[in-house]
């Protein structure tokens, strides 16, 4: 085995598992809604580019999907059975009966930490695929080579592999003390996280381009954030987070964290703007660009107080549980509350100037040598 294989990833960020009132189960609605949004999209890109006809006819192999950063569903079903429908089009067996209908298998991918129980208890019980839970971080290397056919990955991406050092180094330009993301913050910050989230896409790539088939297809969501916005000054982008660092300084200035603990937490995620996110797929030589599209934010937010804060608390519960200690979260997410009561700007569709990004990839034929 190659040494990527081993490639751990240092820290793991699963979201909140169960089906509880703040589950990622419960609170997905908004990743929901690309995910039906990028649909004609999926199955258009899969019915023109992929050439199914050759696998279907001359293999005996399952078709090997995957989706990466899958959490416990339900929304990873839905992504899974719009690249099923997509794919059974075009099999040679819908047109000639005598043929067999090719096998599928599915790997469901998340961190080691992911709740696997709670997806595999969800599994649609009629499915028409043969159904894996693969564990671990797709930063590296998950698969065998050349043994994918179809990956997918939804709102997984902004995720980190790992913090930037510089965030947390006091003789550092790009130290965030005192805040908790990159929004508002001096330049370095945005830069040391944007340094990371290149490098992580580019090792992204680079597994996925030993793992799929030739002409294989790579079809992700990504959340992205407008160019226009300037992260420094715009007072909507991430306002979210600030209102959320606020409250945690507050609980510091009350004696209830300390404030070292604030000085040394930041949101390990990031919103690319669309046209650098464009120039690391354009720059990537193992993949062509098949498609992109802007999907329209509107599903996207939710429709009252109560369940923007519950979305925003299945995503982070884990994480501030981790660094802060247990007991903390219920009282954090009822000053946050208050806060967006005083802020619903951030529930605007026109301020909130994010999208979604869904790109269709292609793996370039390798020549053998
Ligand atoms: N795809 C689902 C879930 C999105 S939430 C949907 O669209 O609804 C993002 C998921 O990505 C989380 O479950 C998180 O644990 C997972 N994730 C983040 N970083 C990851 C990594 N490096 N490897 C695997 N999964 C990761």
């Amino acid at each position: 085995m190659e040494g990527e294989v081993a490639k751990v990833c240092p820290e793991s960020y699963a979201m909140k598992g169960g089906e509880g009132p703040h589950s990622c189960a419960q609170n997905s609605a908004s990743q929901r809604s690309s995910i039906e949004a990028a649909k004609n999209f999926l199955q258009s890109a899969i019915a023109s580019k992929f050439d199914l006809r050759t696998i279907c006819a001359s293999s005996t192999n399952p078709i090997c999907i995957a989706d990466l950063g899958c959490s416990t569903g339900p929304n990873t079903f839905i992504a899974v059975q719009n690249v099923i429908e997509a794919i059974q089009i075009q099999c040679p067996s819908q047109q000639n009966h005598n043929q067999a209908t090719p096998e599928i298998l599915v790997f469901f991918n998340d961190q080691v930490s992911n709740d696997f129980n709670t997806l595999f208890q969800k599994l649609p019980p009629n499915r028409n695929y043969f159904a894996v839970g693969l564990p671990g971080s797709f930063y590296g290397r998950l698969f065998p080579r050349q043994s994918l056919h179809v990956v997918h990955s939804s709102a997984a991406l902004s995720w980190l592999s790992e913090l930037p050092k510089e965030l947390t180094d006091t003789s550092s330009g790009a130290c965030n003390k005192g805040k908790i993301f990159y929004t508002n913050a001096p330049k370095e910050v945005f830069d040391a996280y944007e340094r990371r989230f290149k490098m992580d896409l580019e090792a992204f790539l680079q597994a996925r381009a030993q793992e799929l088939v030739d002409n294989g297809i790579l079809a992700c969501l990504i959340l992205v954030a407008d160019d226009l916005i300037d992260f420094s000054v715009d007072m909507y982008a991430g306002k979210d987070y600030e209102l959320l660092g606020s409250c945690l300084m507050d609980m510091a200035k009350l004696g209830l964290i300390s404030e070292e603990k604030v000085d040394t937490f930041n949101i390990p995620t990031f919103f690319p703007h669309v046209k650098d996110l464009m120039k690391i797929f354009e720059a990537n030589k193992d993949f062509s660009i098949e498609q992109s599209e802007l999907i329209d934010n509107k599903g996207f937010l939710a429709p009252n107080i109560e369940s923007h804060v519950s979305r925003l608390r299945a995503v982070l519960e884990v994480l501030i549980e981790k660094h802060f200690g247990d007991g903390i979260v219920d009282e954090l997410f009822d000053r946050f509350t208050e806060k967006v009561r005083a802020y619903p700007e951030v529930l605007d569709a026109l301020k909130f100037k994010f999208h979604v990004l869904f790109v269709v990839l292609k793996r370039k034929v390798v020549i053998k040598a």
